[in-house]
């Protein structure tokens, strides 16, 4: 390829939104007019006044909604994102072991810092390929079964299903990061529903969201009660106490609460799950079959009942330099197809969250076909 970054994509080809990032997600300028409102009033007042309590309660109600809730199933938050989750679900979830499913970057790491607790027996640590996924299996003693719902780093979505013949009282925890809001779920098939709001949700980092069943909020009191030292910034009670109350232990970023509130309330507006699920599927439908069709380009995932609808990752053959691509769609302002950088493949990874239109998806594959034509 000669010097691809040159390249100018015709202005009639380009997406009318460039972002395709796996996360941070292309925000709506529905939500941006939702802060820009809020601007003039909620934002630099008191978490523990009313407005934004209230604010918290809508979003707590909404998620309800939008997930269809089972009776008993309650809206948790927290500061730290999904990765503090993963400490605070070691501390306050995991009685003595975790079984976790580890095929790419995320799911690897909650059954990495299961592991390392000096408190818990070993992990139990049930691995696959990269573009593939193991299943989960029952095993007397385990206590939480973990696994990711997609796998943004390699674009493997998985089923969240309980665990045939587990011991009575586990529980299943999924990391729905980036599924949450784009794939369809049944909440009475796992105890904790966790993800962050900058993914399907389109707002900003550094907040932990979870929908938690009878039995999670039951195994977190108990532990909470019991002689294990919890620090006191992960303690999970504490998170669920103040949920109760619709605030958080310590201040949340208001415009993050702003912008998520506002997506979840046009995604119950639009139909809910089923629009965001149907409208996920439409856009990564539209790669995969793509891909299928290129000489050039194939679906990373072999298997299509395990590709993602949010996240699409397709592989080049040799004669394309998949990086060069990445390059000269960023040089157009298309930006953020590059692959997770530590899969190492010849890839772009293209995020099909809810907030991005379909036909901006169609669009950023007519200019990939240019770009390759064109080099
Ligand atoms: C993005 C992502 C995370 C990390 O989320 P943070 O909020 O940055 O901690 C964890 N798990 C999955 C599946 C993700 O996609």
């Amino acid at each position: 390829m000669g010097d691809t970054a040159a390249l100018k994509i015709p202005a009639g080809l380009l997406p009318r939104d460039g972002r395709f990032g796996a996360g941070p997600s292309k925000v709506r300028p529905e939500q941006i007019e939702a802060l820009a409102q809020a601007g003039g009033s909620l934002l630099g007042t008191s978490h523990r006044q009313a407005p934004v309590r209230n604010l918290v309660g809508s979003i707590r109600n909404g998620l309800s909604d939008l997930f269809s809730a089972p009776e008993g199933y309650e809206v948790v938050l927290g500061v730290g994102g999904s990765t503090a989750f993963w400490d605070i679900a070691s501390f306050g979830l995991v009685e003595n072991k975790a079984q976790h499913l580890s095929f790419g970057e995320f799911g690897s790491k909650f059954a990495a810092a299961t592991n390392k607790a000096p408190f818990l027996s070993a992990s139990s640590i049930i691995k696959a390929e990269p573009g593939t996924r193991p299943q989960p299996v029952a095993e007397p003693g385990v206590d939480v079964y973990a696994w990711p719902q997609n796998e943004t780093s390699t674009g493997v979505a998985a089923p969240v299903q309980r665990v045939q013949g587990a011991d009575d009282g586990s529980l299943v925890l999924i990391d729905a990061t980036s599924a949450a809001g784009g794939l369809d779920v049944d909440l009475a098939q796992s105890d904790v529903y966790y993800f962050a709001p900058q993914k399907n949700f389109a707002s900003d980092g550094g907040l932990w969201l979870g929908m938690f069943s009878p039995a999670a909020l039951e195994r977190a009191a108990r532990i909470n009660a019991g002689d294990r030292w919890i620090p006191d910034f992960l303690n999970l009670q504490t998170a669920i106490d103040n949920s109760r109350l619709n605030q958080t232990y310590n201040t949340p970023s208001l415009s993050t609460l702003v912008t998520l509130n506002s997506q979840v309330q046009w995604l119950n507006t639009n139909g809910g799950l089923a629009f965001a699920a149907g409208r996920t599927a439409e856009s990564a439908g539209r790669i995969y079959s793509w891909a299928e069709k290129s000489a050039v380009a194939t679906p990373f995932v072999a298997r299509p009942e395990d590709r993602s609808n949010v996240i699409a990752t397709i592989d080049f053959d040799d004669s394309i330099d998949a990086s060069a691509i990445a390059a000269t769609l960023r040089a157009n302002g298309v930006v953020d197809v590059e692959p997770y950088r530590k899969l190492g493949r010849n890839q772009l990874r293209i995020a099909t969250f809810v907030a991005i239109e379909p036909d901006d998806v169609s669009a950023l594959l007519n200019c990939i076909d240019y770009v390759i034509e064109h080099s």
